[in-house]
């Protein structure tokens, strides 16, 4: 596809469908009925989504864990399963236009994101998954000779997913390829304001393959199907990816059910620092690339940039200017690089993050303000602001918006002091010509991923999650395969040695 009118007339042409995927097939909505899909585009409505209850969480996790207890998709050898995941992977390459076209209209990212990242990195990931899956072998223990021990992982059993709408796609694959990799039933719950692309993938796996009631999709609001998925009695493991608010209650209710194994990737306040002697537009570059990437509404976006005072002025004043370059437009139209943000109330919480800092005294460089409103949508101007103190609204609490906090540092040790001083830890960066000191300083920062002189750049091989605040579970990687397996001994008692 190429050009604006082409992908909005593509767009147009859709028909997401909002029913949820259980056991191989769409159902029709239940008790909870339907709620409104709205295009943060232009604020139209562009389908009805079933507002999923606990008794069609419960349909599902029922047919999960038969078909778990049956073997259907468990007992499948690796390399069965593994076709169906390569398989998958090119039915969500073959489907990358109408894919990208559902999650821009639906969470609105300007569409060539949605196409070349989301969409292609799903892609990647299930397909990384299931090459990676029949090159794993188990252990044998270093026992005295008198037995055989044999330490091996197999498959949970129902695993429940929870994801949020920044990365619907992707976060949905994260979860996902693994577990369905290791030999486990999913029951995934989309968010309530992206739904539309998990729901069309667990289409695309039947299609691929996957046996029916493997992978089911029940949309709805997160105190309704989430809780009820999180609560639920029969689910053995919860992958949570949200906020770190609704992560600390999905813990809860862990506890408060079958203590089911539960694993967060939560919120993120990550620090870009900048030392004296860093290629200061080089780090003006990125930072600016990454805290504007998605609308800003990235878990990992660099949006606390910790600077020392000898070159404040020098970046502030480039990513003031790299801000122009990222001003909102319409998603469908080639070159666009910022489109809406989710949803009204992802707007209004951004703009009252902005009056915050404006009134707690930071200096508003560039930006602060709702723009293209006249197209119903919902647009905000990337924003940078200097003069942060680190005890301001805008530096402690995640914005998940185009916003940037500059904090201005007067060494190195009160820079990587700024950086933790956070609950959170999922990502960091530092900046600096010499290495040695980039690294000391890279071994200070509580974080689950620390970029020296980059940012974001990513790869399925690394694991992504955090410390502190930010979670305890870790998506990708072969790392992610822990949470989706449990862990056996086989002890087998052996003769001392040859009977006569
Ligand atoms: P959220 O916590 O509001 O919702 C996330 C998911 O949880 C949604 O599906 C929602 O319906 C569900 N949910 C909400 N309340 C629930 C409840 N009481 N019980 C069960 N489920 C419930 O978060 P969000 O606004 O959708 O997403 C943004 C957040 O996600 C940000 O904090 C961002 O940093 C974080 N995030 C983290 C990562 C990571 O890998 N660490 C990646 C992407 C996003």
């Amino acid at each position: 596809m190429d050009g604006a009118r082409d992908w909005q007339a593509y767009a147009a042409g859709l028909k997401p469908d909002g029913r949820a995927w259980i056991g191989g097939q769409r159902v029709p909505p239940g008790p909870g009925g339907v709620f409104d899909c709205i295009s943060p585009i232009d604020g139209r409505k562009i389908a009805e989504i079933s507002r999923g209850q606990a008794t069609d969480i419960d349909q599902a996790v029922v047919g999960a864990r038969r078909a778990f207890a049956e073997g259907r998709w468990a007992n499948r050898s690796p390399r069965e399963r593994k076709q169906v995941l390569l398989r998958l992977a090119e039915l969500v390459r073959i489907h990358a236009d109408e894919l990208a076209a559902l999650e821009t209209l639906d969470m609105g990212k300007p569409v060539a994101l949605s196409r070349a990242v989301d969409v292609m990195s799903a892609a990647q990931c299930l397909a990384w998954y299931g090459e990676a899956l029949d090159k794993r072998y188990d252990e044998i223990a270093p026992t005295p000779r008198t037995a055989l021990a044999l330490v091996t992982r197999e498959p949970i059993g129902v695993v429940g997913a929870i994801v949020p709408w920044n990365y619907p796609l992707l976060m949905t694959s994260w979860k996902v390829a693994p577990a369905l990799a290791a030999g486990n039933s999913v029951v995934l719950k989309p968010s309530e304001k992206a739904a539309l692309t998990a729901l069309r993938l667990a289409e695309l796996a039947c299609e691929a393959g996957l046996p029916e009631h493997v992978f089911n999709v029940v949309p709805g609001l997160g105190p309704e199907a989430g809780q009820a998925l999180a609560l639920h009695p029969d689910v053995d493991c919860l992958a949570f990816t949200g906020s770190t608010r609704t992560g600390k209650q999905i813990v809860q209710f862990a506890g408060q059910s079958n203590l089911k194994r539960v694993y967060t990737e939560l919120g993120g306040k990550s620090p870009f620092l900048v030392l004296d002697d860093a290629d200061v537009e080089a780090a003006a570059r990125a930072c600016a690339g990454a805290i504007f990437f998605n609308q800003g509404e990235s878990c990992n976006a660099p949006s606390r940039a910790v600077v020392h005072a000898r070159v404040l002025e020098d970046f502030t004043a480039r990513v003031a200017e790299l801000a122009q370059s990222y001003q909102p437009g319409d998603p469908w139209t080639r070159g666009t690089v910022m489109g809406a943000v989710v949803d009204r109330i992802q707007l209004d919480t951004v703009l009252r993050y902005i009056a915050a800092g404006r009134q707690e005294g930071a200096r508003l460089v560039t930006g602060g303000a709702r723009v293209r409103e006249d197209t119903g949508g919902f647009y905000v101007q990337p924003t940078v602001f200097g003069a942060v103190r680190s005890d301001m609204t805008i530096a402690r609490e995640e914005i998940f918006g185009p916003v940037l906090s500059i904090l201005p540092a007067t060494d190195v040790a009160h820079a990587v002091a700024l950086a933790n001083d956070t609950p959170y830890g999922l990502a960091a960066s530092v900046w600096s010509r010499d290495l040695d000191r980039a690294l000391t300083v890279a071994r200070a920062l509580r974080a689950g991923t620390v970029h020296v002189n980059s940012y974001d750049e990513d790869d399925i091989t690394v694991p992504f999650g955090g410390y502190k605040d930010s979670g305890t579970g870790r998506d990708k990687s072969l790392h992610a395969f822990d949470k989706y397996t449990e862990l056996k001994t086989t002890w087998i008692r052996l003769p001392a040695g040859i009977a006569p």
